[in-house]
């Protein structure tokens, strides 16, 4: 079963519901398998078990994200393709092309691989959607 369909306002889905588990209020979700084995094995590897591991490393995620949104409000992500990010920059109310390229991220307005934008992007989970072997040497 899945808690995705809509509900009304005033509904409270059942799945959804919190209950008290070790002196913690309490939901259940679905991982998808092939995350679940990757969180698995890495609680493992940190002696910790997988439900300590995965609510650290949501509450970690979020946190990063919350401190993002402090630190450079105006910046979000527009799209990617191949070794680019685009960023939205609503403080210079423009899109922002950063590059990878030779293992470094180099942005097209500011003419500079140590830029905001820059920063910015080597802190967000989006980066790994940058493909790196486009403009790999080959050897
Ligand atoms: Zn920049």
């Amino acid at each position: 079963m899945s808690c995705d369909k809509r509900l009304k306002d005033s509904q409270t889905c059942v799945i959804c519901m919190p209950v008290r588990r070790g002196g913690r209020n309490v939901v259940t979700v679905e991982i998808f398998i092939e995350n679940y084995e990757k969180m698995k094995q890495r609680a493992i590897q940190k002696r910790l078990n997988i439900k300590e591991y995965v609510n650290d490393f949501l509450q970690l995620y979020l946190e990063k994200e919350e401190f993002l949104s402090r630190v450079a409000p105006s910046l979000s992500v527009d799209s990617y393709e191949g070794n680019r990010i685009t960023l939205k920059d609503t403080n210079k109310k423009v899109l922002v092309d950063v590059f990878y390229s030779n293992g470094e991220l180099q942005c097209d307005v500011d003419q500079s691989n140590n830029c905001i934008h820059t920063k910015f992007i080597w802190m967000i989970p989006e980066i790994s959607k940058i493909k790196t072997n486009d403009t790999r040497i080959k050897e």
